[in-house]
């Protein structure tokens, strides 16, 4: 009976022959993607293993982010582990066909093991999970027709119907072999079901559907295997080393420029100045869209979707890349290449050809991001995407002195000013004018530098805001201290924006002052201030314990220091900043500060806590006119009319100033107000001092 699925000579030299032509037709494609990958800037993402392997199996192995989407990530998996499941009885396959040897089995699967058994039950039902899967995806893409699918389906489908036969295939090699007595019986019970579904059409002792099947298998493995660099499915050899080298550092941290005053080229104009991460990050890309879901910019019809920019990357890599390795691999031959590195050799040829930033990648690309952080912790398999806009903005402003004439005003201003509103810098602690604010250092071990920020300095409305903390913290008996006049700019404005000297100028100005006055703690009311410290300053030598007014205000309330006891009968929604919520995790604790205030009725958003949706003021969009699409401020207060609040809560300037003109231009400044925590907490208060 055995000798029925037994391959004849001539398929086994067949069989043979192609492997040994599709491994090396693969092996070539791959010398090229890691010729173009070789061509980004080197990146030590090495360090830190353990930290490295556990991101492996946690995003990688576990797809840890892939539930978050119940159904379809669920369907995921089943494709994933299926797929690794099925490819241990791939192999053995290669290996029948090989040896003509129907019996073959690697070490320890074999069917007459217990082990090889419980392989076959577990394959047999991942075989069936598989198609499960592929069922639904397909149905996904041609049914339901998600909005962050769109784009061609032709590949994404034919791939799904190329893992559909490979399963159907081993299901049929399955079958028909246990009818030659040559199966794991019922510990492959889809197998076994299968087997008598073919003998309804007299095919289950049919070898030739066997041999058919195993060929169908084989030869669409090896298709499938020579395909995936060329496709997004390249993601399936690329997404495992991608998160072994993701970036560890903490959320939506921007880099120094070392040494930037002996720097001659700055940020990335081309693709080679991109790191090797990033060129694999557009390998990587599974093309899911789940960045695009949220992302303030796409949704508001903006020329950028973290999505799409892998894509025109990568489109651009293949354009220039390969030119760029034939130069660099030219002068490597005729010996006039200077070093190792192909993308510094191929460059010098490039004629202008090769600009990514502004060329290839557009302005309006570039500078349309919040840097809200949205698509990076979405993102399945950890493709980073502001550092590359934050690089190209970097050029754009030190080397090409490009930039949208309000920003270039902007700049100007926190150069001259340390302000970008450009007021006099003599006056930033004019707001404490008639206040008895105590400046840092006047007491001695004065425990919080209160660092009020550009906002809370200059900007009418949010002056009122600072105001009211200060009264807080005295109320409450905060040991804390202002800078006054000698408070300067955190920096953050600057290095979104691209321009990094003056962000580092005023970073290193910055520290030198808190280390001189003993600054230990920092507690301010801008979440940009609070994230530049907290995760940024470090890097220049300046460690800080930094908190923010919302964490303070419900310490000082849960210690029974503020106790806000009038009942303000009013529903309030809270707006959780980007730069708060998301980058920094802090979530509960306004919602705490306002869970303690009487007659308060809190009402979450659609979109809140981690999963917040930005007011469009972040990543220097604050400084820029929106010119494309709709505003991301009147999209993100329509969210939260949406749960019919009377006061909209922010805890950051940016947020206040986007809702509040929102609420100015719908025409509903009346009906819903814009406060900060601190003015909710306060009237509270202030209510019950008057009762
Ligand atoms: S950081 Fe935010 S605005 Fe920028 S691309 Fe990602 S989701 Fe969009
Ligand atoms: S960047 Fe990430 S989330 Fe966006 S499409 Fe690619 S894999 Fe999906």
């Amino acid at each position: 009976m055995m000798e029925h699925l037994q391959f004849s000579w001539l398929e086994t030299i067949l069989m043979v022959l192609i492997f040994i032509g599709s491994v090396y037709l693969f092996a070539k494609t791959i010398r090229d993607r890691w010729q173009l990958l070789m061509l980004g800037k080197p990146v030590n993402r090495l360090d830190q293993p353990t930290a490295r392997l556990k991101q492996v199996l946690k995003f990688a192995l576990a797809q840890y982010r892939m539930p978050e989407e119940r159904i379809h990530g669920i369907l995921h998996l089943f494709i994933f582990y299926g797929f690794i499941v099925v490819s241990i009885r791939t192999l053995m396959l290669f290996g029948q066909t090989f040896f003509r040897d129907p019996d073959f089995s690697l070490f320890l699967f074999s069917y007459d093991s217990v082990i090889g058994r419980l392989y076959a039950l577990l394959k047999d039902v991942f075989t069936v999970l598989v198609i499960v899967g592929v069922v639904g995806a397909a149905y996904r893409r041609l049914v339901i027709r998600e909005r962050r699918l769109e784009g061609k389906q032709l590949e994404p489908v034919a791939i799904l119907a190329m893992i559909f036969m490979l399963m159907v295939t081993d299901l049929t090699i399955e079958a028909v072999a246990g009818y030659f007595g040559h199966s794991a019986g019922w510990w492959a019970p889809f197998s076994l079901i299968w087997k008598h579904i073919l003998d309804l059409f007299g095919l289950a002792d049919s070898a030739f559907l066997y041999h058919l099947s195993v060929w169908l298998h084989l030869t669409g493995i090896l298709a499938f295997l020579n395909y995936l660099p060329f496709g997004k499915h390249f993601h399936i050899i690329t997404s495992i080393p991608s998160v072994y080298v993701s970036n560890l550092d903490p959320s939506g941290m921007a880099h120094r420029i070392p040494n930037i005053e002996e720097q001659e080229q700055f940020g990335a104009s081309k693709i080679s100045h991109l790191n090797r991460k990033e060129i694999l990050d557009l390998y990587s890309c599974t093309e899911c869209g789940r960045c695009r879901v949220d992302c303030p910019t796409d949704i508001t019809k903006k020329p950028l979707a973290h999505k799409q920019l892998n894509l025109d990357l990568k489109a651009h890599l293949y354009d220039v890349g390969r030119p760029m390795v034939a130069v660099a691999a030219a002068k490597r031959a005729a010996g006039t290449a200077s070093g190792a590195d192909g993308a510094e050799n191929g460059e010098e040829e490039d004629n202008g050809k090769t600009v990514m930033t502004g060329g290839a990648i557009s302005t309006d690309t570039i500078w349309a991001c919040t840097t809200c952080g949205y698509c990076e912790q979405r993102c399945p398999v950890l493709i980073e995407n502001v550092p590359r806009i934050i690089e190209m903005r970097r050029h754009l402003v030190l080397e090409k002195a490009e930039m949208p004439a309000e920003l270039a005003n902007t700049l100007r201003n926190l150069e001259r000013q340390s302000n970008p509103w450009g007021v006099g810098a003599r006056k930033r602690g004019d707001w404490a004018k008639g206040l008895d604010v105590p400046t840092f250092g006047e007491a001695p071990d004065t425990e919080y530098l209160f660092y009020v920020g550009c906002a809370g300095s200059f900007d009418d409305r949010y002056m009122k805001v600072t105001r009211t903390l200060v009264k807080l913290f005295l109320q409450a008996g905060v040991s804390f201290g202002i800078l006054g006049a000698d408070e300067q700019c955190c920096g953050d404005a600057a290095r979104r924006a691209g321009n990094e000297y003056l962000a580092q100028t005023q970073i290193e100005a910055n520290i030198e002052m808190f280390k001189e006055l003993g600054v230990k703690k920092i507690v301010t009311n801008c979440p940009h201030g609070f994230h530049t410290f907290k995760y940024e300053y470090p890097e220049f030598g300046g460690q800080f314990e930094v908190v923010h007014a919302a964490q303070l205000l419900a310490q000082l309330v849960d210690q029974g220091k503020l106790k806000p006891a009038k009942s303000l009968p009013r529903t309030v929604t809270l707006h959780d900043s980007c730069y708060l919520a998301r980058h920094h995790g802090v979530i509960d604790e306004p919602r705490a500060v306002l869970t303690h205030l009487p007659g308060t009725v809190v009402r979450e958003p659609e979109r809140h806590g981690k999963w917040t949706f930005c007011c469009g003021g972040g990543g220097g969009r604050m400084w820029l006119e929106e010119k494309i699409g709709d505003r991301i401020n009147l999209h993100r207060f329509d969210e939260l009319s949406k749960t019919s609040p009377d006061v909209i809560c922010t805890c950051c300037p940016f947020c206040m100033t986007m809702m509040a003109d929102a609420a100015k231009d719908t025409g509903k400044s009346e009906q819903i107000r814009v406060f900060d925590l601190a003015e909710l907490l306060d009237q509270a208060l202030a209510e019950e001092a008057q009762a």
